[in-house]
């Protein structure tokens, strides 16, 4: 057994914050943790611990000691409603909840000042039960912020609601989807809502409005979902974002953990469904590759949430990003520049351009990549925003949960910093690990 990393973890029994421990055994990555109280408990974070523990020794070299938590994206939840009452719910929202912590458009203001360039994240709950939601995305632009909606979609199915929100200035909504057949509907969101995302999804179509699919993923429940939803997004040229993220075990829902599934498992479902033109392998090299950009932008990082960009042409027809680059070249270039960058950076960086340029295939669509790269430069996160025409982003990971959760890797969370009660505190840590427990007891 060999020792990766010593971190802190949670006890998944009484969430205490105890030591934890990446080791190597049997090829796997396991994280072991030990509390006083309730004994030793041990989840498998990756069966191929050799290709983990080589992206993550990459990812760990490539961001800050002390990164910026989420400084570019900020989640704003504003109601604890939700015409929905989904079992895997983790803020525990439903009809019955009350409207006592929303923010009016007034204090939206307030929250955001001093705050420009960022994304604001509107969620919930489900932020379209509010009849007030165009004044907030006003709000939101007036103090000089990017508004973002995260939607069930059932509202955006009826007529109107987009157009109002188009109209107050919204450009970019992630609409929770699951799958196209509702396959997973019962047991993820409590009933089958395939169709009414189905309207949602032509009305979001017919705005032309910029949509990234946020898909929960359980093991032997929605396993489809992923061959679906790639297909679904590549044939649509107004999703520019399609999501895949492993269901978080909080014991609220009736599934097992074994429902959950690890990255390297989304990861080859991923590969699977775009029959082979994205690969694990390529996956691995263009998260180093993006884990270099970060670097080098001072962007934050979580190594469980990770992206790989596909370029989409004028044709119909799209190229996977490990196609644009010579990958084996790519690798050894990123090899170098982890060695050369603690020497002199942006030396470091420039020598990476030039041995990556002789590598690249297709230099027109590679820019567009850059394009959206350089958006941090612009305020919004990179890859993270889907404002960029010509673009798919592919994303993969994991919701933390008591048995998974990492300090060191939650503290890069780019999922950002919640606004709770006028005061900021941070999604996936300890404190929304133990409000979800709270919720899930009462
Ligand atoms: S739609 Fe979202 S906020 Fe509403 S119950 Fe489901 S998970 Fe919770």
């Amino acid at each position: 057994m060999a020792l990766l990393r010593v971190t802190l973890g949670t006890c998944p029994t009484c969430l205490a914050a105890v030591p934890a421990s990446l080791v190597l055994e049997d090829g796997m990555v396991h994280l072991v943790k030990h509390c006083p109280e309730h004994g030793d408990t041990s989840t498998l974070v990756a069966k191929d611990g050799p290709a983990w523990a080589e992206l993550a020794a990459f990812y760990e070299e490539m961001m800050a000691p002390l990164p910026g938590i989420g400084d570019k994206n900020l989640n704003l939840p504003l109601t604890d409603r939700c015409n929905l009452a989904c079992p895997i719910c983790f803020t525990r929202s439903g009809p019955r909840r009350g409207d006592e912590r929303e923010p009016s458009p007034g204090d939206v203001a307030r929250l955001l000042a001093g705050v420009t360039g960022a994304k604001v994240q509107l969620y919930g709950g489900e932020p379209t039960v509010r009849n007030d939601l165009p004044d907030i995305v006003t709000a939101v632009i007036a103090s000089g912020n990017v508004p973002v909606l995260a939607t069930n979609g059932l509202l955006l199915a009826e007529e109107g609601v987009l157009d109002e929100l188009r109209a107050a200035g919204l450009g970019e909504v992630h609409i929770q989807l699951d799958g196209l057949s509702g396959q997973g509907d019962n047991t993820l969101r409590g009933r089958d809502v395939s169709a009414v995302k189905r309207k949602a999804l032509e009305a979001l179509e017919k705005a032309g409005m910029p949509t990234g699919l946020e898909c929960t993923l359980a093991r032997d429940v929605n396993d489809g979902a992923v061959a679906e939803l790639l297909t679904y997004a590549l044939d649509h040229h107004f999703v520019r974002g399609v999501f895949f993220r492993s269901y978080g075990h909080l014991g609220i829902a009736g599934l097992g953990p074994t429902a959950r599934l690890r990255v390297e498992e989304v990861v080859s479902m991923v590969a699977d469904a775009s029959n082979g033109r994205i690969t694990p392998a390529g996956w691995t090299t263009v998260q180093k590759a993006l884990y270099a950009a970060f670097n080098l932008l001072g962007v934050p990082s979580c190594l469980y949430n990770q992206f790989y960009p596909v370029l989409r042409r004028p044709d119909g027809t799209w190229t996977a990003a490990e196609e644009l680059v010579d990958v084996e070249g790519l690798d050894d270039a990123l090899e170098r520049f982890r060695v050369t960058r603690h020497r002199l950076r942006w030396g470091a960086a420039a020598q990476l351009a030039t041995e990556v340029l002789p590598l690249v295939r297709e230099p027109g669509l590679v820019r567009t990549l850059l394009s959206a790269a350089v958006q941090p430069l612009a305020g919004v996160g990179p890859l993270d925003t889907l404002a960029t025409p010509g673009l798919l982003v592919v994303g993969a990971g994991s919701l933390c949960d008591p048995d998974t959760f990492d300090l060191t890797y939650s503290l890069r969370c780019d999922a950002g910093l919640v606004v709770r009660d006028g005061e900021p505190w941070l999604t996936q840590s300890l404190d929304t690990l133990r409000e979800e427990r709270r919720h899930g007891e009462g």
